[in-house]
């Protein structure tokens, strides 16, 4: 037990951890960050928090943690700190130098979605502005670059279209691809009290997650399908809709284009999406897949909430089409319990989309292509934008690999570790003459860094994050940065390094660059923000107190836009000598790579991934629970403890990534969405085996 007292002061702050954005006041005793109190005003969590967000802040002061900055000539050199004028000399001097030789497109950034928008933003600003060229791209990329398409396609922008407390008012939930008790825990109790208040769940997922527990039985759907064909399942499910006469037609009259409906009932009325020919496909009886069809078409609000176990497919952005088609097909986009929600997984998925982080796109959504939109930054900025779309991040290292693209800032990302094909980002990397690594720690990535800057934890920054209902909430700083500048200064610093000339002094003249130049974030203030607590955007004049439902008048794009979502299996494929699927997810107690999570002063947090499997192939393989066993794909292998369960199906198997020793990813292929080069993750064939351990 430890004695706290009574904290001398406290600080009101946002979690830095998922997209759910709880607030927490932050409890001191002078210096000592004593206390992490879940913030009862806070509108994302009303007084919840998970224990991530309550106990694990221990990272922002670990030992491991780097605070002077350091340089290297190559990455078989030892580190040599250096003082920060001499690291960016030497990084913008390697930069230029790049530049000079092989381009100006020869160097980019990769941002992180665990920054701020204002860190975002200036890092988007840093690549078009000083670096001359957009390749600017983010982690978003590896999990809901599909979402950013395929809502933008069906309804215009890129966002969940109703906020947290409309589920209040929903009757049927689905939930698709996500598993919210482990991933998004505070919102997670909201659907479980609505779940026991009497709405129906309808869960689409390979494993069964323990939210279907928490639904009447009789209530609950769940539609355990084959990895890699949620397309199939979700046209299913709306070719019943369609041929038994369900649709919301006078909804779509009014509100879609019904040309193109017409064009798609007729594609999706078609026998191929039968339930009768999906069952073959999926897995799932096709009785299943009717009565989940007619639960959600007739049983009042239907909401449907997604995550990666969508996004990260060959298909991902196909799905996500498919369940705005679903959405508009039973007219629940646009008021209350209805909608569709991508639960964004990191703190702010959703701000680092806004915030023109993506190399095709300026902040708000709008394509670099468009003059009128470049002007308005060209204006705001005094230069010229180059109208052409910059490198995704798998093209940056396929362009290195090829000796065309030489240098990087990476910015909060762990590349070598979350990124699909370790091989192959790590070939790219070396391939690199300057790799800039900005960071809390010496990361897998910084092995290959040139220059490592030291990065400031949320504990010492202020900005904001939006999080997964767009909620923009204010992050504080609770302590002084320990390695003397936050994340945005490091930017500014670089730029100005390259002749930028920037002079912000304060996160707040940031966002009032946003507000000018971003319309949905034009009545964004911080002196709004303080006074309403937070907003939710579009917060512009029109809507001064921001907009918790979208859509509600019309589509963003005018007419809501049914696509038609064909089903096209991946290239992944099961075979003799790899029999199995792969899927992966998270844990409650752990946060993607471990390393926040994994430093933490409560080793009882540190548990291990380990493979679930089915007792049936289990037993044929001669493996028992907590057996290690050999885990092997056509792309690599790893070895991990067994779990023997029948959460998942027979030809199934799962684990988390979020230990290095496991290291999920290099088992994982270099397959990606069509559409966004977002790596599909959560379909691997593989073979298990009995083995010795590591
Ligand atoms: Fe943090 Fe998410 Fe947990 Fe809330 S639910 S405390 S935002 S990790």
């Amino acid at each position: 037990v430890i004695e706290i007292g009574t904290p001398e002061r406290s600080v009101i702050t946002t979690c830095a951890y998922c997209g759910v954005g709880c607030s927490f006041k932050a409890e001191l005793n002078g210096d000592q960050l004593v206390r992490m109190v879940p913030w009862k005003h806070g509108k994302a969590n009303r007084g919840h928090s998970c224990v991530k967000g309550r106990f694990a802040y221990g990272y922002a002061t670990h030992q491991d943690r780097i605070l002077n900055p350091m340089i290297r000539d190559k990455i078989t050199d030892p580190w040599r700190e250096v003082s920060w004028d001499e690291a960016m000399s030497f990084a913008a001097g390697r930069m230029r130098g790049l530049q000079d030789q092989y381009g100006k497109n020869a160097i980019g950034v990769i941002t992180s979605s665990r920054c701020t928008n204002e860190e975002t933003y200036l890092v988007q600003k840093l690549t078009r502005a000083v670096f001359g060229n957009n390749n600017t791209d983010t982690c978003a990329r590896v999990c809901h670059s599909p979402t950013g398409y395929g809502l933008g396609q069906t309804f215009g922008t890129s966002a969940g279209t109703q906020d947290f407390d409309s589920v209040e008012h929903t009757d049927v939930v689905v939930v698709i691809g996500a598993n919210p008790t482990d991933g998004h825990p505070v919102f997670a109790s909201r659907l479980k009290k609505r779940l026991r208040a009497g709405a129906k769940l309808i869960v689409i997922d390979p494993r069964r997650i323990d939210l279907v527990r928490s639904a009447h039985v009789s209530a609950a759907h769940h539609l355990a399908l084959r990895p890699g064909t949620n397309v199939a399942v979700v046209s299913a499910m709306a070719h019943v809709i369609v041929t038994e006469g369900l649709a919301a037609e006078s909804y779509i009259r009014e509100r879609c284009d019904w040309e193109e409906y017409l064009a798609y009932s007729d594609f999706i009325g078609d026998a191929r999406h039968s339930p009768e020919a999906t069952e073959l496909l999926t897995g799932v009886p096709a009785a299943e897949l009717r009565a989940a069809a007619r639960a959600f078409a007739t049983g009042g609000n239907g909401a449907i909430y997604y995550g990666l176990g969508v996004t990260e497919h060959s298909q991902g952005s196909t799905t996500v089409m498919g369940i705005a088609n679903l959405a508009m097909l039973t007219g629940n986009v646009g008021r209350k319990g209805v909608g569709v929600n991508p639960l964004r997984g990191q703190n702010n998925v959703q701000g680092s989309c806004d915030m023109g982080s993506f190399p095709h796109e300026l902040p708000g959504y709008r394509h670099v292509k468009g003059a009128e939109v470049r002007a308005i930054f060209e204006k705001a900025w005094g230069v010229e934008i180059d109208p052409e779309p910059g490198l995704r991040i798998p093209n940056m290292l396929d362009a290195a690999v090829e000796g065309t693209f030489k240098g990087l800032y990476c910015q909060g990302e762990d590349i070598l570790q979350s990124d699909p094909d370790t091989k192959h980002v790590a070939a790219g990397l070396a391939a690199m003459e300057c790799v800039i690594v900005h960071d809390l720690f010496l990361n897998e990535t910084a092995n290959y860094a040139h220059v490592f800057l030291p990065g400031s934890s949320f504990l010492e920054k202020d900005g904001t994050f939006t999080n997964a209902e767009r909620r923009i909430n204010r992050v504080r700083r609770v302590m002084a940065p320990k390695n003397g500048y936050e994340d945005w200064e490091v930017t500014q610093l670089l730029a100005n390094a390259m002749g930028a000339g920037w002079h912000y002094t304060h996160p707040s003249q940031i966002m009032a660059e946003i507000a000018m130049t971003t319309p949905s974030f034009a009545g964004v203030t911080y002196e709004v923000l303080e006074e309403k607590g937070s907003v939710q955007w579009p917060c512009n004049e029109a809507h001064p107190d921001g907009t918790p439902l979208m859509h509600v008048d019309g589509f963003v794009r005018g007419k809501g836009r049914f696509i038609v979502t064909e089903y096209v299996a991946t290239d992944e494929k099961t075979g003799p000598r790899f029999p199995l699927l792969l899927t992966t997810g998270r844990t409650l107690s752990q946060y993607n790579v471990g390393a926040q999570t994994r430093r933490t002063a409560n080793v009882a947090w540190h548990d291990e991934d380990v493979l679930e499997i089915h007792p049936h192939d289990a037993e044929v393989r001669g493996v028992k629970d907590r057996d290690w066993v050999r885990l092997a794909s056509r792309a690599g292998e790893t070895s991990l403890r067994a779990k023997i369960t029948d959460r998942v199906s027979p030809g199934v198997v799962y684990t988390t990534f979020h230990h290095p020793d496991t290291q999920a990813n290099v088992i994982t292929t270099d397959f990606s969405d069509w559409a966004t080069n977002c790596p599909e993750f959560k379909v691997t064939a593989v073979q298990v085996n009995l083995s010795n351990g590591p």
